[in-house]
């Protein structure tokens, strides 16, 4: 001790009075002489802190070893007798060139007969500084992770106290900033919190449940006004095993409850309209047969099909489609009442549950239905319209189980297409079964066989009448046919069945000869009258027709002129490149081409710019209203300019009326045909009411 204790002078009488002293301090110690400011005693802890021994450090300026603007300042203060004291958290300049932080406190010591020196005691705090810095990390590592965790984090002590909570957990709870500045009002927040459910009585229950100290981990469901639900998790949180407070979890499970919902919703409902799907369906008829059970309330089921819905498929897309079929579920939802159920099935078909309804209310159904789908459905620059058939089944009449109301309804539906679509039926009961449709159609088959054989189809022709001169300027040849047995069959009956056949093929040959050989017959006899001839899909399609036409023709030395075939807009849509090359071939022979109940299939304006047909024929069914009806007056209006446009003829079918008559001539339509002028005439009938005043071979 006495080797390391070294002083300038007076250093022995530093030694002797201090010495011992300071060798027994823990801190490190050092003796300052007040009027060099050098050092002259340090002990050992002193050597250990700066990195030298005792002896080294003595001799050494304060002012080398002060490493703070803090400490300097205060040594120069001393040299100016201005201070003599300092406690404070400093650093010191180690011999080794490093820093070491110390809590370091100076007084100044006056012997009686020793000179003024200041004693200097350094408390190493480096290793409290690492112990601190430690924390620092671990508190800042533990921010991180509640930050980062997807869920809303409070932590309370005991008493209930907030303690710490993440910025998720604020956002859950859409706690205002201002509470939170407030942190020391932890009342405030919770009060939010208790405001925000949306029982708070229950919340407030429950949380009075929760022990702070002996409940174990537990969760349970909250739901706040604002709608979201939350999922609460709290479990109690420990230190050296006991229970300091507790953490609450929260979890923004709205999204998943919405996805349950969905997954509950998409499962009962049709995922196109959103319409219930045939599950819920079933589940609504079995509502409604244990109501009949009851009391007897009667129901029905109206089962839908739409007709030739593929074409517009096939032709016009899926996308298309399916924008079709939304719109025809919202026509139908429209016309139904708050109590009935409008179901999608799948593909076109959609089924009614109309209840409380007898055959009068199902009746009324249907039709407020096929009248929803009257108006024109538009979808960019077309517009058409989609008919529908409709099958009715009542209960209790028709059954009494899901099974056979559905089965009956669709039989029913089924006999409505067979009998031409875009009608309603009720379910009958037949004795000879379900297949006596089938039957007839296979009897009504064969005995129009029978009857081209025989001779007993008739042409009859309607006069087609210029609605500025009043002239007849054409002739449309319709069927007629009289079996001796059936009686009078009207086309809308046969051709249907022909067309599934595939009789319409040789049916349609024979009209095609017929008619023609007819206005050549006329123009040798100087009646100079273009004939109109129905065209079927099916003879449309059959590979030697343009060839067919040319040869019928030819045959009875008939100019193409004075032929004009009528055709449907399902020839256009059905194989479009290839009815497109006949229609083409058609136009390059010379023969007139003509759009037949035109408004009712589902020509687009675009594809008509490109058809070489000079007519549109206005089906029948917009001129019965007309002119009262405001729909059908739009429609036809729309059809007479846009046929203006295309530089088309427009034929008025079905004309009834002097007041529809006037209505279309005003409207600007050229032509007409119809019962106020005459049905369609035998040829000797036609010949007299037109006499011999033709449109002449000038035409
Ligand atoms: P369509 O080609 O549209 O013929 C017009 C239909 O309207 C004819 O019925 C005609 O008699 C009827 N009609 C004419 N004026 C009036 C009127 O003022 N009021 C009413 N309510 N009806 C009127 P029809 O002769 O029973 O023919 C029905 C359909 O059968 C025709 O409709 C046509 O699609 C088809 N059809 C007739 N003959 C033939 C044919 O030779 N070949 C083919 N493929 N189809 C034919
Ligand atoms: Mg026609
Ligand atoms: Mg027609």
């Amino acid at each position: 001790m006495k080797r390391d204790l070294v002083a300038h002078a007076p250093a022995t009488a530093v030694r002797a009075a201090w010495g011992g002293l300071i060798e027994a301090m823990l801190d490190a110690v050092w003796l300052v002489d007040a009027l060099t400011l050098r050092i002259v005693g340090a002990n050992h802890a002193a050597g250990e802190l700066m990195a030298t021994t005792p002896a080294e450090l003595v001799g050494k300026d304060v002012l080398e070893l002060a490493a703070t603007p803090e400490d300097l300042c205060f040594w120069g203060e001393v040299a100016q007798g201005l201070a003599d004291r300092i406690e404070s958290d400093t650093l010191v300049n180690a011999a080794n060139g490093t820093t070491r932080a110390v809590t370091r406190r100076v007084a100044r010591v006056q012997g009686d007969d020793a000179p003024a020196l200041f004693i200097v005691v350094l408390h190493d705090r480096s290793a409290q500084r690492r112990v601190e810095r430690e924390l620092e990390d671990a508190c800042a590592d533990l921010r991180a992770t509640l930050e980062s965790t997807h869920d809303g984090i409070l932590v309370t002590d005991l008493a209930g106290r907030i303690r710490n909570f993440n910025q998720r957990f604020v956002r859950l709870w859409q706690i205002p900033a201002e509470l939170l500045e407030r942190r020391e009002d932890d009342a405030a927040v919770l009060e939010w919190m208790r405001r925000s459910v949306a029982d708070p009585a229950a919340y407030m229950r429950r949380l009075a449940a929760i022990d702070g100290a002996t409940t174990p981990q537990a969760s349970d469901v909250l739901r706040l006004r604002s709608g979201t639900a939350l999922e609460r998790v709290t479990l109690p949180q420990c230190l050296h095993g006991r229970a300091i407070g507790r953490v609450y979890a929260f979890r923004d499970i709205t999204e998943k409850l919405e996805a349950d919902r969905r997954i509950e919703t998409l499962s009962y409902t049709d995922a196109l309209t959103g319409l219930p799907n045939r599950r819920l369906l079933a589940d609504r008829i079995e509502v409604a047969l244990a109501q009949a059970k009851r009391d007897g309330t009667p129901f029905a089921l109206l089962f839908l099909n739409l007709d030739r819905f593929n074409h517009i498929n096939e032709t016009l897309g899926r996308g298309f489609g399916d924008r079709v079929l939304l719109d025809v579920a919202g026509r139908i939802t429209g016309c139904v009442r708050e109590v009935d159920t409008v179901a999608r099935l799948g593909g076109d078909e959609f089924v009614v549950l109309a209840n409380q309804a007898d055959a009068r209310g199902a009746e009324a159904t249907a039709r407020r239905v096929m009248d929803a789908l009257k108006r024109p459905f538009t979808q960019g620059d077309m517009s058409f319209t989609v008919t529908a058939s409709v099958g009715i089944a009542l209960h209790p009449t028709d059954g009494a189980s899901i099974d056979a109301l559905m089965r009956r309804s669709d039989a029913a539906m089924r006999e409505v297409k067979h009998a031409g679509r875009a009608a309603f039926r009720f379910h009958q009961t037949r004795p000879d079964g379900a297949d006596s449709q089938l039957r007839s159609r296979m009897r009504l088959d064969h005995a129009m066989r029978l009857a081209l054989a025989q001779d007993r189809f008739h042409l009859h022709y309607q006069p087609q009448v210029d609605l500025k001169s009043g002239a007849v300027v054409g002739a449309e040849a319709l069927l007629r046919w009289h079996d001796p047995v059936l009686g009078d069959i009207s086309p809308g009956e046969f051709i249907r069945v022909a067309e599934e056949s595939g009789f319409i093929v040789a049916l349609g040959d024979w009209v095609l000869k017929r008619a023609v050989a007819q206005a050549a017959a006329w123009a040798d006899a100087g009646l100079w009258m273009p004939v109109s001839v129905n065209v079927s899909a099916l003879q449309f399609q059959q590979p030697g027709f343009v060839d067919g036409v040319a040869a019928v023709l030819r045959d009875a030395g008939l100019a193409p002129q004075w032929l004009e075939l009528e055709l449907t807009e399902s020839i256009l849509i059905q194989d479009a490149q290839d009815a497109m090359l006949r229609l083409r071939a058609l136009a390059q022979l010379g023969v007139q081409l003509a759009i037949d109940d035109f408004g009712t299939g589902y020509s687009s304006l675009a594809y008509l710019k490109r058809v070489p047909v000079g007519r549109l024929k206005i089906d029948r069914s917009f001129v019965s209203g007309l002119p009262a009806d405001e729909s059908d007056a739009a429609i036809v209006h729309a059809i007479i300019q846009m046929g203006r446009a295309l530089r088309l003829q427009i034929v008025a079918e079905g004309v009834e009326t002097e007041a529809q008559r006037e209505f279309l001539q005003a409207a600007g339509c050229d032509l007409f045909q119809g019962y106020l002028y005459a049905p369609a005439l035998a040829a000797p009938a036609f010949e007299a009411r037109v006499g011999r005043t033709g449109a002449g071979p000038a035409l």
